[in-house]
């Protein structure tokens, strides 16, 4: 397939000599295959709990990497604040609103629509016509029926499970798969499918993942462009780890803490071990590496926020502010902050613009290419306005500029912050600024006026 990116390798082989193009600045340069990506997604990891963000208690030196040799975004967002409408809003690349996908989906394989539905495209499908291989490694959680696991959604490989969360512990697999279950979290204990398969595995779950990411990449580079999305479910519970990482933690008095700092731990390491293997194959300059995590620290999880306000489920920035880092070597800066707010959206906008994908026009992407606006070349803001919406919660929340409100009962009610000011979100300026709350309250309605109802019932309703 022609794609944009290969017309411009080719215009730039043809007139480079000529025009002397070898000591252009250090932008995004069209290179002979486009770049692969690697998306690392944590689960319920805390705004604080990674080494970049200022966390002491628990060493993320691999995840630091990301940062340190690339860029660190203070102010990265995810469209939801809890698992599976954010990740539905980072795989299109499209506010998860725009099809329904308002909350998380009831696990039940029988359901069709309980997913991305078809007449959406996945960053993987996306890719697909560039000559892209994918595999998802871990949670995947958007939709269990067959026509909407990742085999049949763009995915060459699956090494995972299909729910929104598992045990660490191969022998409490005891299930074999999702017939089985007959209550609910049944589901956190059937054994793991690689691809359409049923498997057995022997180890911590977490380094399971870790390995099959690295093996991918190891196997699969030379095909092509590769996706891989690496989602791991740690540090979301049950807190479970083993005595390996625990250990590295003596000092550390809570229980609860200590063993989440261990699944932190561990999936540190796994990211230091896929780095390791792009610098081993010679692929960090041509690799996109994001880390974020899916939503804010939970409340039962012995995660922080701090200094943000709330948790997972809350429309404070402390549930919808995640630690978020992109390296991309030669290209983007290294070591460098970004203070303007970004979005898990911006994953898919990157990732297509990079590898010459045209977008159907009927469903333009929310998010957009952050390499200029990380490389400095762009210095507007690359969202002026963002917004939130939570269904079951009766929340939404809008943010233009540096003012957000958010109109939601179960946070507190209508509320105004200028989070440039005060980012704790303590000094609520609903009143002193009534005339900005009613145009912020106008705009959120407006954008929400469109989208369709709730495409499938939410978590718990099955079986
Ligand atoms: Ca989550």
């Amino acid at each position: 397939m022609w794609t944009r990116s290969g017309l411009f390798s080719c215009v730039a082989v043809l007139f480079a000599p000529l025009c002397g193009f070898a000591s252009a600045p250090a932008v995004a340069q069209p290179a002979q295959s486009p770049p692969n990506l690697i998306i690392i997604l944590t689960d319920d990891q805390g705004y604080a709990d990674v080494g970049f963000n200022g966390c002491r208690d628990i060493p993320t030196p691999n995840i630091d990497r990301i940062a340190k040799e690339g860029v660190r975004c203070t102010e990265g967002y995810v469209t939801y604040s809890v698992c599976g409408p954010s990740r539905a809003g980072l795989m299109t690349g499209r506010y998860q609103d725009r099809f329904g996908f308002t909350t998380n989906p009831t696990i039940d394989p029988s359901n069709p629509d309980a997913g991305i539905p078809l007449s959406e495209k996945n960053i993987a499908e996306l890719l697909d016509p560039a000559g892209y291989t994918s595999m998802a490694v871990g949670k995947w959680h958007l939709g269990t029926h067959p026509r909407l696991r990742p085999l049949s959604r763009g995915f060459d490989e699956f090494f995972g499970f299909l729910s929104g969360g598992h045990n660490y512990f191969p022998e409490q697999y005891d299930l074999n798969d999702l017939s089985d279950v007959k209550r609910q979290w049944d589901w956190y204990r059937t054994r793991l499918l690689r691809d359409n398969e049923r498997v057995d595995i022997d180890g911590y779950l977490t380094d399971e993942l870790s390995d099959a990411a690295v093996d991918f990449v190891k196997r699969r580079h030379r095909d092509g462009p590769f996706f891989l999305y690496l989602a791991y479910n740690a540090p979301h519970t049950p807190m479970q780890a083993t005595q390996k990482y625990l250990d590295r933690f003596p000092d550390i008095p809570n229980e609860r803490r200590r063993t989440y700092a261990a699944m932190v731990s561990a999936v540190d390491d796994g990211v230091g071990r896929l780095l390791d293997t792009l610098d081993e194959l010679a692929l960090a300059e041509n690799t996109i590496v994001f880390f974020l995590s899916d939503n804010g620290g939970a409340s039962n999880n012995a995660s922080r926020n701090a200094p943000l306000r709330g948790n997972k489920s809350t429309m404070f920035e402390g549930g919808l502010r995640v630690p978020f880092a992109v390296r991309w070597t030669g290209t983007l800066p290294a070591g460098a902050d970004y203070h303007k707010p970004v979005s898990s959206l911006d994953i898919a906008a990157t990732i297509v613009t990079h590898a010459g994908v045209d977008i159907n026009p009927d469903k333009p992407l929310d998010g957009v290419d952050l390499v200029p606006f990380l490389t400095g070349q762009n210095r507007a803001r690359p969202h002026p306005v963002m917004y939130w919406r939570m269904v079951p919660r009766d929340g939404l929340a809008i943010r233009r500029g540096d003012e957000k409100l958010i109109l939601c009962e179960k946070d507190g009610g209508r509320m105004l912050f200028n989070i440039a000011e005060d980012q704790r979100e303590r000094n609520n300026l609903v009143n002193a600024r009534g005339a900005v709350a009613a145009e912020l309250e106008a705009m959120i309605q407006g954008w929400t006026a469109d989208f369709p109802g709730p495409a499938f019932p939410p978590l718990g309703s099955w079986p």
